[in-house]
């Protein structure tokens, strides 16, 4: 895992925007929230395609298998609801220790009906930006370290140092929490942003947040990758 304060390396599990829009980069990660449906992305939105099949003959298998697996285990009860309610309602008062309390209960409680170990969670202010070649700048919602267990999310928009909408924070949550479950409960050894990633990250999501799920329809793209065709999922066809 790279060290978090070298800004020459890119963490493992990044989700940038560029001015609200969603650019690609070398390991395919991607703004959460658009990808779950909750907002409708804008017209000039161009969704991030999925992570490519690794290259190492050895990780194929466990790629392959998260791709396919689409689905997942969702509590009975509204455990996980309660606590996201929480989290909304933290962020209102946009106070970091509360609003990290209420992520570490939702996270908590998610590990442990998964039963993985917890993950810690740090909450931080205004979101880095990254400059890219060609004055482009990137901000970063969330990371995961698989190393330490380690989830950040930001706050704060890196502009206007606005806080950050709830449905952008709470997906930004549970996608980095699905990595940790890729590490720990379905022991990929690697975590992607396959097809089966965002359906699960979407399952966990909408599950937490009382919303119907999205049956998200795919549009192949090159180097076998994929991504979400908006009108279709939103047109629940
Ligand atoms: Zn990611």
């Amino acid at each position: 895992m790279v060290p978090h304060n070298d800004p020459a390396k890119q963490p493992a599990h990044v989700a940038p925007v560029l001015a609200g829009f969603e650019i690609p980069t070398p390991h395919g990660p991607a703004l959460a929230s658009s990808l779950l449906g909750l907002t409708r992305p804008t017209e000039n939105m161009v969704t991030v395609p999925t992570d490519g099949p690794p290259r190492k003959p050895a990780l194929l298998a466990a790629f392959l298998e998260s791709d396919r697996t689409i689905t997942l285990d969702i509590p009975r009860d509204n455990r996980l609801e309660a606590a996201a309610k929480l989290i909304e309602s933290s962020l209102v008062g946009e106070a970091t220790k509360s609003i990290r309390l209420a992520c570490a209960l939702f996270l908590n409680i998610a590990a442990d009906f998964y039963q993985v170990g917890r993950p810690d969670v740090r909450v931080l202010a205004a979101r880095p930006i990254r400059s890219r070649e060609g004055g482009w700048a990137t901000e970063l919602f969330g990371d995961y370290d698989p190393e330490t267990k380690l989830i950040r999310v930001w706050m704060r928009t890196a502009m206007r140092k606005q806080i950050t909408s709830f449905g952008t924070f709470f997906s930004t949550v549970c996608h980095e929490f699905c990595h940790h479950l890729d590490y720990q409960r379905f022991r990929y050894g690697e975590s992607w942003h396959t097809r089966g990633f965002y359906e699960r990250t979407a399952a966990l999501y909408h599950h937490a947040r009382g919303t119907p799920a999205k049956r998200l329809v795919w549009l192949r793209m090159s180097g076998r990758r994929w991504r979400i065709d908006w009108a279709r999922t939103n047109r629940g066809s």
